[in-house]
C-alpha cells in the first residue's frame, strides 16, 4: 500500500483504515513507518522488510497470510516496488495463490506528471539513471529518442551534474519539469526548456536541495523516429544484407535508406569498406 511522499495528511482515508486494521505491517524500515503509524493512532506488528531481507520475509509474510493474518506492506514513502522494494513479496504472495490488494496512493512520479503539462499521454519511468557520468550521459543519449515522455527519480548529490547532461541530450527548446520536495513545505515545480534549465538552477543553491523528480517531453517525430529505426535495424540485420535492412527500415519508419544503412553499419560496429566488401553500395533513397 502506498504512504505520503511528504505530506502527512496524504495519507488517503483506506490506506488509513487499512493501516489500523492489518494486523501486521511490513515496513522498509520500521522507525520511519513508526511515525506514520503513530501519526494515525494504530497499533499493528511492525516487522522488517527490505531488500537485504526480502526473499526471508516474503515467505515469513507468506506464512503469516496463510495463517490469516492480515499484512500490510510499505516503503518508506510512496508507493512499494516504484524504485523501492517490494517486488519480491507481491510475487511470493501471488506465487503461493493468495491475494494482493492494492490500496493506491502517492508515488512521486505519477505527483510530477500531474503537473507536468505534457499533452503526450504515453510516458517512460526509468527509475534512477546511471550514477557513473559516462553509463548516465548514454543513457540519456537513448532516453532522448523516446516517443513518450521520459520521467526520472535523481538525487541532490547528482542533481548539478545530471542537469547538464540532460540539457546536452535534448534539443535546447524541450520542455524540462523539475519537481522538487513535493507535497512538503519547500515544493517546487518548474517548468523549463532543456536549455535553460542549468541556468535555473545554478541561480539558488536552495534550487539544489531535497528531493527530486525530473520528466522530459517526448521527442519531436524526427527524433523519436531514429529510435525506432534502431529496433527494426537491430532485428534486421541479424537477418538480411545491411543494404536491404536499411531499405526496409526507411520504409518503416519514415526515414532516408541511406542515412539509416550508414547507421546500421555504425550500429554493428563495422567499417565502411567491410560492409562494401560484403554487401556492394549504400541502397538508393526511394
Ligand atoms: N516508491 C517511491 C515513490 O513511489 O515515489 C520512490 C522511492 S525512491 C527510493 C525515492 C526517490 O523518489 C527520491 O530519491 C526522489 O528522487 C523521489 N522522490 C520521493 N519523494 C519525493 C518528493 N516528495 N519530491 C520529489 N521527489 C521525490
Amino acid at each position: 500500500m502506498a504512504t505520503p511522499i511528504g505530506r502527512l495528511s496524504d495519507l488517503g482515508l483506506r490506506a488509513c483504515d487499512t493501516l489500523k486494521h492489518v494486523d501486521v505491517v511490513a515496513a522498509e524500515d520500521t522507525r520511519v513507518t513508526r511515525v506514520l503509524l503513530d501519526h494515525v493512532g494504530a497499533r499493528p506488528t511492525l516487522v522488517p522488510s527490505h531488500e537485504h531481507n526480502e526473499a526471508r520475509s516474503a515467505q515469513a509474510i507468506v506464512e503469516r497470510l496463510r495463517a490469516g493474518q492480515r499484512v500490510a506492506l510499505v516503503s518508506d514513502a510512496g508507493t512499494p516496488g516504484i524504485s523501492d522494494p517490494g517486488a519480491r513479496v507481491v510475487a511470493a504472495v501471488h506465487d503461493a495463490g493468495l491475494p494482493v490488494i492494492p490500496v493506491p496512493g502517492p508515488s512521486a512520479v505519477t505527483t510530477l506528471l500531474s503537473a507536468a503539462g505534457f499533452s503526450e499521454p504515453r510516458f517512460r519511468f526509468e527509475g534512477f539513471l546511471p550514477a557513473r557520468p559516462k553509463a548516465r550521459r548514454e543513457r540519456l543519449a537513448v532516453l532522448a529518442r523516446s516517443d513518450a515522455v521520459v520521467v526520472f527519480y535523481e538525487s541532490p548529490h547528482r542533481i548539478v551534474e545530471t542537469v547538464e547532461d540532460l540539457a546536452a541530450a535534448l534539443e535546447p527548446d524541450r520542455a524540462v519539469v523539475v519537481g522538487r520536495e513535493l507535497t512538503k513545505r519547500f515544493e517546487q515545480v518548474h517548468r523549463s526548456s532543456a536549455g535553460a534549465l542549468p541556468a535555473w538552477l545554478a541561480e539558488d543553491p536552495d534550487r539544489r536541495r531535497g528531493e527530486f523528480v525530473i520528466a522530459f517531453d517526448a521527442a519531436p517525430p524526427e527524433v523519436s523516429a531514429i529510435e525506432a529505426a534502431d529496433a527494426w535495424l537491430g532485428a534486421l540485420c541479424a537477418e538480411l544484407p545491411v543494404r536491404q535492412a536499411a531499405r526496409i527500415a526507411a520504409r518503416a519508419t519514415g526515414l532516408r535508406a541511406n542515412d539509416l544503412y550508414r547507421r546500421a553499419l555504425a550500429l554493428r560496429g563495422a567499417r565502411d569498406d567491410e560492409a562494401d566488401e560484403s554487401d556492394g553500395t549504400a541502397p538508393r533513397d526511394a
